[in-house]
């Protein structure tokens, strides 16, 4: 376990695992607070997680045509933050050659469909959302635990019902497949620190997909979360907190600087 002095930090997945990718991201988004520049996978991401919140939260009452609605109302919240940071949506990342313009029309024609699709899955699944022994439905659940030493805080997107037992789920809207289950292993231990049940299985929501390999949103084969040792994790969580805290912060340039927000500030790309 590594050893460290002074207060740790609150962390976060998305801290840890920004912080591993580039330490030069993490110092300049987090440290410097370079505005990021805003991206349409960022405003669909928001907009179809608030669509299919509403639909779960509602027991699955709600109409297609609300959930949508819902769907919205979130796009227009996350663009108008997107424009305050750049109002000329031409000049937003993309990760492509298309327009940013043109990204953001087709995204969220796609958002829409995500949401709808969404529902299509869970109509048919035979999957019901849990809820915890505190009555709360396992929808956008918030929690802080410590890793070790180490407070972490995160929401999970959904705990499920699944023939198989109770599934930590995270809905991704984008294509990347996900490159570890260290999230659901947070997720995890989470639920054991809320609630001492012990989940083992986890699995990503990817959603629909259109165009040239249209395919239907479907979760990923279930991850066996007890195979990554908690321990290790805490470990992890206190390198990451230790050598932050040390302004330890090491560039990593590589296929990720595609849709790095901070690039035009990065040293390492000549900025
Ligand atoms: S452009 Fe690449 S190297 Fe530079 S901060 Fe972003 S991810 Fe790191």
């Amino acid at each position: 376990m590594p050893t460290s002095t002074g207060v740790p930090k609150p962390r976060s997945h998305s801290q840890y695992t920004r912080y591993a990718q580039c330490g030069e991201a993490y110092k300049l988004e987090r440290v410097e607070k370079r505005p990021s520049d805003p991206a349409g996978w960022f405003v669909q991401g928001t907009a179809v997680h608030s669509g299919v919140e509403a639909y779960e939260r509602s027991g699955r009452t709600i109409s297609r045509a609300a959930a949508v609605d819902h769907y919205q109302q979130a796009w227009e919240r996350e663009l108008a933050a997107g424009l305050a940071v750049q109002s000329d949506t031409s000049q937003w990342m993309t990760g492509g050659f298309k327009s940013g313009t043109k990204d953001l029309s087709d995204r969220r024609q796609l958002g829409e469909h995500q949401v709808i699709d969404y529902i299509d899955y869970a109509e048919q699944s035979g999957e019901s959302i849990w809820i915890a022994p505190d009555g709360k439905q396992a929808i956008e659940l918030p929690f802080t635990i410590h890793l070790g030493e180490v407070p972490v805080r995160g929401v999970i997107d959904q705990v499920v019902q699944t023939p198989y037992g109770l599934t930590v789920r995270d809905i991704k809207t984008g294509t990347k497949k996900q490159s570890s289950a260290l999230q659901l292993a947070l997720y995890r231990r989470a639920i054991w620190d809320l609630y001492n049940i012990d989940i083992t299985w986890g699995d990503f929501f990817t959603c629909a997909r259109q165009g040239r390999s249209p395919r239907k949103g479907s979760p990923t084969e279930p991850y066996d979360l007890t195979r990554i040792d908690q321990h290790w994790l805490e470990s992890q969580y206190a390198a990451m907190d230790a050598a932050e805290r040390n302004n330890v912060y090491l560039a990593n340039p590589g296929d990720h600087c595609t849709p790095c927000g901070v690039r035009r500030f990065c040293k390492a790309k000549g900025n």
